[in-house]
C-alpha cells in the first residue's frame, strides 16, 4: 500500500498545537531543522503537525520543511491575528483569500507591496481546501460563543509583516496605504504571506483561518496572551477536527 501524503497543519503558538498533539494516533516526532514535526494520524488522515515559529524567514522555512522533507500533500495554517476591516471584532475568525506582505517596499524599482521577480502581489489561497476551511469554521464555531456573541466568519484578505502591530495610528495608515494600492485587509499577522508563496513556488496547496486575538491597537498586546490560552486554541481545535472528519 502507498503510503498517503500527510496534510500539515501549521500553528503559530504552543497552546494552538497543543490540543492537536494529544489527539494524535500513532504518534512520533522528527526533529528536523531546530523544529518539532510531529507525525501520526487524527481522525482517520496522515497529518504532520509543527509551530511555524513567529515572522516571515520562520514560517517560510517551517513550510519548505513540510514540503521537501514531509512531502506534505496540503498545508492548513490556524493561528491568531489582529482584526483590521470594519466589523471584524476580537472572537471573529477570517479565513484567507489571500495574503499581501505589508512591509514589502521595493519602490520604485517594482511597484510598492509587490514581491520581486514574481510580478505578484497577492497570494491566493487554495479554493477547494479554502472552501473546505470555511465550512469547517461555519459547522464547529456555532456552537462556541466569546463574550456572548457567536464568532462571525469572514472571508478575505489577510496581511502579513514582520511586526506586532499594537497602535491604532500604526494599524490605521497600514490599512489606509493598503486601501490606496487596492488591498483592503480584513487581519493583520506576521507568518501567513510566507508561507502562501513557499506553497505557491512548490504548487502545493494552501488555506489558513486566523482567529481575531485583538484588534491590533494599543491594547492589542494586552488582550493577546489570555486571548491565545482561553478562546483561541480551542478554535484551532474545534476547526482542525471539523475539516479532517469532513474529508
Ligand atoms: N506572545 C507570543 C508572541 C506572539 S507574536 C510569544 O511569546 O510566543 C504574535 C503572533 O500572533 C504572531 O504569530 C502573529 O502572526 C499573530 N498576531 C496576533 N495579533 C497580531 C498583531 N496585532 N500584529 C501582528 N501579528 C499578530
Amino acid at each position: 500500500m502507498i503510503a498517503q501524503k500527510p496534510i500539515a497543519i501549521l500553528s503559530a503558538l504552543q497552546e494552538e498545537q497543543q490540543g492537536l498533539v494529544e489527539q494524535l494516533d500513532h504518534r512520533s516526532c522528527v526533529q528536523y531543522a531546530g523544529r518539532n514535526f510531529w507525525l501520526g494520524e487524527l481522525h482517520g488522515h496522515s497529518v504532520v503537525l509543527v509551530l511555524s515559529r513567529i515572522g516571515k524567514v520562520a514560517a517560510a522555512t517551517t513550510a519548505a520543511a513540510l514540503i521537501s522533507r514531509f512531502q506534505a500533500q496540503a498545508i492548513v495554517f490556524t493561528g491568531v491575528a489582529g482584526g483590521v476591516g470594519a466589523g471584524v471584532r476580537v472572537g471573529d475568525v477570517v479565513v484567507a483569500s489571500g495574503f499581501v506582505q505589508h512591509d514589502m517596499d521595493a519602490s520604485p524599482l517594482f511597484p510598492r507591496y509587490e514581491i520581486p521577480l514574481t510580478g505578484q502581489t497577492v497570494f491566493a489561497t487554495d479554493t477547494a481546501w479554502t472552501g473546505r476551511l470555511q465550512f469547517a469554521c461555519e459547522t464547529s464555531l456555532v456552537e462556541l460563543s466569546h463574550s456572548g456573541r457567536s464568532p462571525v466568519v469572514h472571508h478575505g484578505l489577510i496581511a502579513t509583516g514582520d511586526r506586532f502591530v499594537n497602535g491604532a495610528g500604526e494599524v490605521a495608515i497600514m490599512a489606509d496605504q493598503l486601501t490606496a494600492h487596492g488591498h483592503t485587509a480584513l487581519a493583520v499577522e506576521m507568518e501567513g504571506a510566507a508561507v502562501a508563496q513557499v506553497c505557491q513556488d512548490h504548487g502545493i496547496p494552501f488555506a489558513a483561518v486566523r482567529t481575531i486575538s485583538d484588534r491590533a491597537d494599543d491594547s492589542a498586546h494586552v488582550d493577546f496572551p489570555a486571548f491565545v490560552r482561553e478562546v483561541a486554541s480551542l478554535y484551532a481545535r474545534s476547526i482542525a477536527t471539523a475539516l479532517l472528519k469532513a474529508l
